[in-house]
């Protein structure tokens, strides 16, 4: 291609020379061959061997390359080029950069849907838990323009965001919680005007490219379900999944046999009646499960998603633990840890704690070990992290999947965790933004985001007391073509990360 591109430039250079004009139609015709000759062979070759094969990149050779859409499990060398993957292959092949990855998994990187911090702190922990690419789907934001121009250039992984119900409703209504609304965003009913300013703004996001539309009725009860139709419209209109943390969660069977599944159920109508496509966040009911099965049977778009821990953080003044909570959760002060101190709460400090800012949390003990098992190995959930700084979540989520539950346990086979973290995650966006159609995969022509790890040693290290401990095990990551984790090691200066949008319109 140099060549070509040289020869190009020299044949449009030959004839701005006015001197040329003057010579013979062949005599011109004679310069331009002369030149182009001489070009062809001062131009070294960049980018072949001597046996004119192609030089890559970057090539990652002996690695057992993984692959969850074909289902390719087998040893093979892989060039990459610029951001692309060129070449699968069991042939010899030659790169500037060489990866040894005997002995090493080499998977399409991991694709996580549902983070809430975007630093590049937080993306320094997730990459090296094997993360290409993060959203924050399920909250989301009121400004997505402004959300994507200040991560552009700067990160090391690739990030993405929904246009979001709960902070157009912040925005709106005002609240002094923020994203974990305590106030009228969280418990007033809004007015006509007010449900349509909301929606203006998330139909806003949309225009801007955002890839989904965050909805969490769980922590603004003063939605109406009239007001969660409206957004599941807008939603409709531009096929972005709505990505939805429903209004009544309930994490025990007992309660859920009991109380109902309101939530779920508020969340599947809208859907059908609109025909947006769902996504249910954070799911570890049976029965939420097979309600999801027999959605995607009758042909609804509805998928959903757990995360492989039995504790969740959360501000506590949220409407979560508004009165009722022990019953709705199925818990007491006791399965409350507060993060900062790892104190178990009583009554008088939970009273006490939560008039604290949203920026403390509560660490809440809410499923069992069995629950958390299940969720992971059911065909229907992608692996999540839900993560944010207080919790072990946002460093150790996939590390943890792999090593504790596909290694130590077996939980659920390599492969199949590998299809809950790449490809599932990756289908789940491409309707609304086709760029997804590149990510998840390890094929000829996708995207260069890759996670190369020991499925012998890949381990979470991050705990309750220590959320930001990273884990161990990812020897190399690739983002769009460059290496972001070398030996094990965050390379410095590195910011490959791209966004992922939707069209903007
Ligand atoms: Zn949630």
């Amino acid at each position: 291609m140099a060549k070509v591109k040289a020869i190009a430039k020299y044949l449009r250079v030959l004839t701005q020379f006015r001197f040329l004009r003057n010579v013979s139609r062949h005599g011109r015709v004679l310069v331009g061959l002369i030149g182009a000759f001489v070009l062809t062979i001062a131009i070294p070759a960049a980018q072949t061997t001597k046996s004119g094969a192609e030089v890559y990149d970057i090539v990652v050779v002996n690695g057992r390359v993984m692959d969850p859409e074909s289902g390719l499990d087998t040893i093979r060398n892989i060039g990459i080029s610029g951001a692309t993957i060129k070449i699968i292959t069991t042939e010899e092949i030659a790169g500037r950069t060489t990866i040894d990855a005997k002995d090493l998994v080499v998977a399409p990187g991991f694709i996580d849907l549902h983070q809430h911090d975007h630093e590049s702190s937080d993306y320094a922990l997730k990459v090296m838990d094997g993360v290409t690419s993060t959203l924050e789907l399920e909250t989301g934001t009121a400004e997505v323009e402004g959300w994507y121009a200040r991560r552009s250039g700067k990160s090391l992984i690739n990030f993405g965001v929904s246009a979001g119900h709960l902070p157009a409703r912040v925005a709106v209504m005002g609240d002094p919680g923020g994203d974990y609304p305590s106030g009228d965003a969280a418990h007033r009913v809004a007015t006509e005007a007010e449900i349509a300013k909301i929606t203006a703004l998330v139909r806003k996001g949309l225009q801007q490219g955002a890839v989904a539309v965050g909805t969490k009725p769980g922590l603004t009860p003063g939605a109406s379900n009239w007001e969660m139709l409206e957004v599941f419209r807008v939603a409709a209109e531009f096929r972005a999944p709505v990505v939805d943390h429903q209004r009544d969660t309930r994490t025990d069977q007992a309660t859920l046999e009991t109380r109902g599944l309101l939530g779920i159920d508020e969340a599947f109508a809208a859907a059908a009646i609109t025909g947006a496509p769902l996504h249910i966040a954070h799911v570890f009911s049976p029965r939420v499960f097979q309600m999801v099965a027999e959605a995607q049977a009758r042909g609804m778009d509805v998928t959903t998603e757990c995360y492989p821990y039995t504790s969740g953080a959360i501000p506590l003044q949220t409407t979560i633990f508004d009165p009722g909570w022990q019953e709705r959760l199925g818990i007491g002060y006791k399965d409350l840890i507060w993060a900062e101190t790892g104190e178990r709460l009583t009554e008088e400090s939970f009273a006490r704690y939560r008039q604290s800012p949203t920026t403390k949390r509560v660490i809440f003990v809410a499923l069992t070990e069995n629950m958390v098992k299940a969720a992971i190995s059911n065909p229907l959930t992608m692996i999540i992290s839900d993560g944010n700084r207080y919790h072990p979540r946002e460093a150790g989520t996939y590390s943890r999947v792999l090593g504790k539950y596909v290694r130590e346990e077996q939980t659920l086979t390599l492969m199949e965790a590998l299809r809950k973290m790449t490809i599932m995650p990756a289908q789940r966006l491409e309707q609304r933004a086709p760029m997804m159609k590149k990510k998840g995969r390890i094929s000829v022509g996708a995207d260069a985001d890759m996670t190369i790890f020991d499925a012998g040693r890949i381990i979470d290290r991050a705990t309750i007391e220590q959320p930001a401990r990273p884990s161990e095990g990812v020897q190399y990551v690739l983002v769009n073509g460059v290496l972001a984790v070398k030996e094990g090691k965050i390379q410095g200066g590195v910011a490959a990360g791209r966004p992922i949008r939707a069209e903007i319109r």
